[in-house]
């Protein structure tokens, strides 16, 4: 059984690129019978934000990430890095102890002055060599900075450099060789802070061996770490750990492609999905398609259910595309019945738009008939909703709370017809129009009104006897749509007539009719 994490950062921003990694993190623990957590990694206070939690909880929520533990007084708890420094303490005591890290006193200024003179040298940056002061630092040396009370940060002695590789095979990425590492890197970050927090270098190596993680699954921006993470286990006694590095997610920039970024990219965010309300299942199918190109050709429902093997994730870097995952949305939305559609619309409006979420709930069996046009209507335009944002424009005008009268007889969507006509035309709609008809009468009815006004039939006898007709049916049809549906684009117009019913249709109607 594997135990896995999602160790996000709570900078008040949730990455897509993060959920797609515990995607992936949740799936391999629970294939394997074993267990998938959340450990906060909030070390970085400066970078903090207050809500993070909420946010996260949010994204998870929606994304289907469900830890299977988070107890903080748990066997392997807290899991807020913030709430383990006497964890992290007790390990740099142990070090300090063995000589495998030393106190450094060196302030900004001189870390600065030490980074230029390396620059001038062109020496790979670092704290190394003759750019690491105190690391042979005499014991008189730090007693008096530590007796004067200067603050220190407690940096990792790196095993002396021979120019050998360091090696490691990934779960995702087979045999990585690369650069040792010779930094002394720093463990605890500065004494003078409360809480005195340590770096991600100490934090992931004490805390994923004592939360017995084995794969570490995170983003490949860590592999070039893995030296210094291996230095680590080695000189704490823990046994390396196996890591996954999930190539990053990309967008197209022109020719090129480059990792999806939160400055630059909307739909990095999760908020962009959420506020979209692009449903789950068609998100989760599209991230595990990019995870593994082959699952983009499953069905969705398989898609879903699929393993995501680590040694067949995609190396190359998947590449974000919206448009795609609008096509994905369409197929998901069009397989859900009336019901769901009408829950998961109702589920976005709570959140996002209160009046519309009022009007669904409102009447809920009304709603689900509403939704149901969208199905059966032969001439639908909205057959291709991929967004629950697009549910009220797409439905609302079939709310009589949330559509407008069309009043005014020179309304432009009317098109090129006399006012006059219109209020004609409604007014004798509005007194012939009967429920008990059925779609052939109603429409039979709509031409002959259209007769009886000068319109003609159809497009050959207006060609044939131009003098006779005002124009074509259909600018008759076009008022009894736009009258009923404020738009003229809509549903089969016999399909919003029993949706609405007769006494809203008449309401409708008789706006117009004065
Ligand atoms: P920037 O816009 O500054 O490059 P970023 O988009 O890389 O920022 P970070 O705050 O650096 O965002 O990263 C937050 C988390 O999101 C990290 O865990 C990182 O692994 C993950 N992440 C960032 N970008 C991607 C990406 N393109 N694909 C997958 N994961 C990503
Ligand atoms: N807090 C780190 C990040 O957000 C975690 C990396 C990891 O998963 O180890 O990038």
């Amino acid at each position: 059984a594997r135990v896995t994490r999602f160790a996000p950062s709570p900078t008040g921003f949730v990455h897509i690129g993060g959920i797609y990694t515990a995607m992936i993190a949740q799936d391999v623990a629970h294939r394997s019978g074993g267990s998938f957590f959340v450990r906060v990694e909030d070390t970085d206070k400066a970078r903090e934000v207050e809500d993070s939690a909420a946010q996260f909880a949010r994204a998870f929520g929606y994304f289907g990430i469900e830890p299977d533990e988070g107890d903080p007084d748990g066997p392997y708890g807290p899991y807020l890095q913030s709430d383990r420094e006497r964890i992290y303490h007790t390990y740099v005591r142990e070090l300090l102890r063995n000589d495998k890290a030393f106190l450094a006193f060196d302030t900004v200024e001189e870390l600065t002055a030490l980074t230029e003179s390396q620059r001038a040298a062109k020496a790979q940056p670092g704290y190394y060599g003759r750019w690491a002061p105190w690391r042979n630092a005499g014991a008189d040396d730090v007693q008096a900075k530590l007796e004067a009370n200067v603050p220190f940060v407690v940096r990792f002695r790196a095993p002396d450099f021979t120019g050998a590789r360091s090696v490691f095979t990934d779960l995702i990425r087979g045999r990585i060789e690369q650069d040792d590492n010779r930094n002394n890197f720093v463990l605890l970050k500065s004494s003078d802070r409360d809480p005195w927090l340590p770096t991600y270098h100490l934090a992931h190596v004490v805390d994923d061996h004592l939360m017995r993680v084995n794969p570490v699954i995170r983003g490949e921006e860590w592999m070039s770490s893995v030296p210094v993470h291996h230095q680590l286990f080695d000189a704490l006694g823990f046994d390396r750990i196996d890591y996954a590095h999930v190539a990053p997610l990309l967008k197209q920039e022109g020719k090129s492609k480059r990792k999806l970024s939160k400055r630059k990219d909307p739909e990095a965010s999760v908020d962009f999905y959420l506020e979209a309300g692009y449903p789950r299942d068609a998100v989760l199918y599209y991230l595990r398609g990019l995870a593994n190109g082959r699952l983009a050709e499953l069905p969705i429902a398989e898609a879903l259910d699929a393993e995501l093997r680590l040694e067949d994730m995609n190396l190359a870097g998947a590449l974000v595309d919206t448009p795609k995952l609008e096509h994905i949305a369409k197929d998901v939305i069009g397989g859900l019945s009336a019901r769901e559609v009408r829950e998961s619309v109702l589920a976005w409006a709570k959140e996002h738009d209160a009046e519309f979420a009022g009007v669904l709930q409102a009447d809920p069996e009304y709603a689900e008939r509403v939704f149901d046009v969208e199905r059966s209507g032969s001439e639908n335009v909205r057959k291709d909703l991929a967004k629950w944002a697009d549910a009220r424009d797409a439905y609302g005008f079939l709310f009589p709370q949330l559509f407008e009268l069309v009043t005014d007889l020179a309304d432009e969507r009317l098109g090129k017809i006399q006012p006059e006509l219109v209020r004609l035309i409604a007014a004798d709609l509005v007194e012939q129009y009967r429920e008990d008809r059925d779609r052939d009468a109603w429409f039979a009815q709509i031409r002959e009104l259209a007769v009886r006004h000068g319109y003609a039939p159809g497009p050959a006898e207006l060609k044939a006897e131009p003098e006779r007709y005002r124009g074509p049916l259909r600018v008759v049809a076009n008022v009894v749509r736009v009258a009923l549906t404020g738009s003229s684009k809509s549903p089969d117009l016999w399909e919003v007539a029993l949706v609405l019913g007769a006494d809203e249709v008449r309401r409708r109607l008789a706006a117009l009719a004065g």
